[in-house]
């Protein structure tokens, strides 16, 4: 569906609105998962720029059940919202790095009333047709939506290399191109302000993610995390953060770029204060979020003004 709101890019909670006729609240689910990329399967240490406690950090133990996470959230979310209908959030680690029999109990588990969707954040290798085949199953008997969460942060393989990711580009599209053969969603997280990545990377992300047919995007700044890889490169001075200004320019390319179909669930993360060295250049989420807005105002901007480069840009001119 194309962006037919007053945005100017194709804002999330609308496309929820859309969808499920009425406002959507996600339940974080905290799993006692780890990552291959820290355990050593692909990688030690993880990405550099992850702490301790994996992507996510806005959740309940991972020693309460399944059942008790979601129960909790969901008493907690519609007292507060009188909401009706719930998205059940597997955020943390990589949640498909489990026996398939596990993750098929874990997700079983959320299949509660009021749930509406089960989202799994995962990495593009540790996600395959087994896994994908029993989530069908669960969409179709369960009547759930499926949507899978694809950390990737850049196109760049370099940087992908120069972060640790563990995996480089092709497994990515190995990931989506399979996950496409699905009526699920995709969603791709992507850091727009990687130290090694200029904007010409930034351009490549939008039309690499528009070219596959993902769904979805999420965008982050960079944080810098205590105690992590890339918070000792940063102490050193062996690298700089570029300015909000340019964050904010950068955001505004990609959008630009990206195609208009493709639902933007963020343009800035929110990151803990806690434990870091750098956030979002001291300023909230939200300020940045109207500033990239107010900022597409003033220029006329909006998502999809450049997306002209699909289906043979060359022969246009003759079709
Ligand atoms: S893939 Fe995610 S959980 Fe694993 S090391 Fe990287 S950021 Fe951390």
């Amino acid at each position: 569906m194309t962006n037919t709101n007053d945005k100017r890019y194709n804002v999330y909670s609308q496309y929820l609105k859309r969808k499920y006729g009425e406002k959507v609240y996600k339940l974080p689910i905290n799993l006692p998962v780890t990552c291959p990329n820290r355990d050593g399967t692909t990688g030690c240490g993880g990405c550099i720029f992850c702490g301790e406690e994996g992507a996510g950090f806005e959740n309940l133990s991972n020693e309460l059940s399944v059942q008790h996470q979601i129960d909790r959230n969901m008493q907690y979310i519609r007292e507060k919202y009188n909401a009706h209908k719930f998205i059940a959030y597997f955020q943390n680690f990589t949640n498909t790095y489990l026996p398939l029999e596990d993750f098929k109990k874990y997700i079983l588990e959320a299949c509660r009333p009021n749930i509406v969707e089960i989202s799994i954040s995962t990495r593009p290798d540790c996600i395959n047709d087994a896994y994908l085949h029993f989530l069908n199953e669960v969409r179709k008997k369960q009547g759930v939506e499926i949507s899978i969460e694809l950390g990737l942060q850049t196109v760049n393989y370099h940087s992908l290399t120069k972060i640790n990711r563990g995996h480089s580009l092709a497994e990515f599209i190995d990931a989506v191109l399979r996950i496409n053969r699905f009526p699920f969603e995709t969603c791709v997280h992507l850091i727009l302000n990687l130290p090694w990545d200029t904007m010409e990377d930034v351009i490549e992300n939008a039309k690499v993610i528009s070219a596959l047919g993902v769904k979805q995007i999420k965008l982050h700044s960079l944080y810098i995390v205590k105690n992590t890889v890339m918070g000792e490169m940063y102490q050193k001075g062996d690298f700089s953060i570029v300015s909000l200004e340019e964050y904010i320019d950068r955001v505004i390319t990609f959008l630009e770029y990206l195609s208009p179909d493709i639902v933007v669930q963020r343009l800035i993360g929110r990151a803990p204060e806690e434990n870091t060295l750098f956030v979002n250049w001291n300023t909230s989420w939200w300020k940045i979020r109207d500033r990239i807005e107010e900022e597409m105002e003033h220029k006329d901007s909006r998502q999809g003004k450049k997306f002209d480069y699909l289906n043979g840009k060359a022969v246009k001119k003759w079709t």
